[in-house]
C-alpha cells in the first residue's frame, strides 16, 4: 500500500477548493488525510461529509481533532448510538486533559486531579465541585477523610457509573505519560495485566460497595471477576509495595 501523503499535504494546499483535482489525486492513489479533510468541507450531504471525515480519520488515527470532527458529525446522524456519544465526550475530555500536561513525567505527582477529569468529562459542575470540596475539608477536620468521588457519589452529583470512568481515565492518563504506579489499579494497568474496561467493572463495584459502608479491596474483586490470576496480582502488590518504598530513597 502507498505511503500516506505527509501533513500538511502541499498538492491538497494549493487545489483544495477544486474537487476534481482533489479526486484525481486520490484517485492517483494517495493515502491523504488532508484530501479527505478538504473534501469534506465541499460536498453537499452531511452523509458525504461523514464518509470524508471516516476515511480521513482513518489513515491518521491519531489526530484526534480529526476523530472528534468525525465523532461530532457522526452524532448529529446517529442520535441513537450512545456509544458513539460516550466516546465523543470521552475524546474531548482527553483534548481538554492534554493542554493540561503535568510538567513533571516520570513523577509521582504526574496526575489530573479527579476533580479535572470529571469536570473535562461534563460530569460535575463547577458549583457541585466546590461544595464537594468544601465538604471534603470539613469532614476532615472532624477526622472523617472521605474520597472526593464517593462525596460526590453520595451527594447525587455523579453516577458511580461516570466515577469508575473517571477513575479509569485518570489511572490510563497517568500510564501514558509515565507517572510511577501509585495504586494497585494503575500498576495493572500501565503494566497491561488489565483492560481498561475491567477495570472499570471492578471500580464500579467498589465504588457502590462503599458508598453502602462494605470495603473490598480491588484486588479481590478483580479476582472475583477473574480480570486477574492470583499470581499476577501477587507479583503486583510486590511491585507495588516495593516501587512505593524506593518512592522515598
Ligand atoms: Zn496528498
Amino acid at each position: 500500500m502507498r505511503r500516506a501523503c505527509p501533513r500538511p499535504c502541499s498538492f491538497v494546499h494549493r487545489h483544495r477548493h477544486n474537487l476534481i483535482r482533489l479526486r484525481d489525486h486520490l484517485a492517483e492513489g494517495h493515502r491523504c488525510a488532508d484530501a479527505w479533510v478538504a473534501l469534506a468541507h465541499l460536498v453537499r450531504e452531511p452523509w458525504q461529509r461523514l464518509d470524508c471525515l471516516e476515511r480521513a480519520s482513518a489513515i491518521d488515527p491519531d489526530d484526534q481533532n480529526l476523530r472528534i470532527a468525525y465523532l461530532e458529525h457522526y452524532v448529529v446522524l446517529h442520535p441513537e448510538d450512545a456509544q458513539a456519544a460516550e466516546e465523543l465526550r470521552e475524546a474531548k475530555a482527553r483534548r481538554v486533559l492534554a493542554r493540561y500536561k503535568p510538567r513533571i513525567f516520570r513523577h509521582q505527582d504526574a496526575s489530573q486531579p479527579l476533580g479535572v477529569i470529571l469536570r473535562a468529562l461534563g460530569a460535575v459542575s463547577d458549583t457541585d465541585l466546590e461544595v464537594a470540596l468544601e465538604e471534603q475539608e470539613r469532614l476532615r477536620r472532624l477526622g472523617r477523610p472521605m474520597l472526593l468521588g464517593d462525596l460526590l457519589v453520595l451527594q447525587d452529583k455523579t453516577a458511580p457509573e461516570t466515577l469508575a470512568r473517571a477513575l479509569t481515565l485518570q489511572s490510563r492518563l497517568r500510564a501514558a505519560n509515565g507517572a510511577m504506579p501509585r495504586t494497585l489499579s494503575e500498576y495493572l494497568i500501565a503494566n497491561g495485566h488489565i483492560a481498561p474496561d475491567q477495570l472499570e467493572r471492578a471500580l464500579l463495584e467498589q465504588i457502590r460497595l462503599r458508598v453502602s459502608g462494605k470495603h473490598e479491596p480491588l484486588g479481590e474483586i478483580l479476582l472475583r471477576h477473574g480480570a486477574v490470576d492470583a499470581t499476577v496480582l501477587q507479583r503486583a502488590f510486590q511491585q507495588h509495595m516495593h516501587d512505593a518504598m524506593t518512592a522515598f530513597v
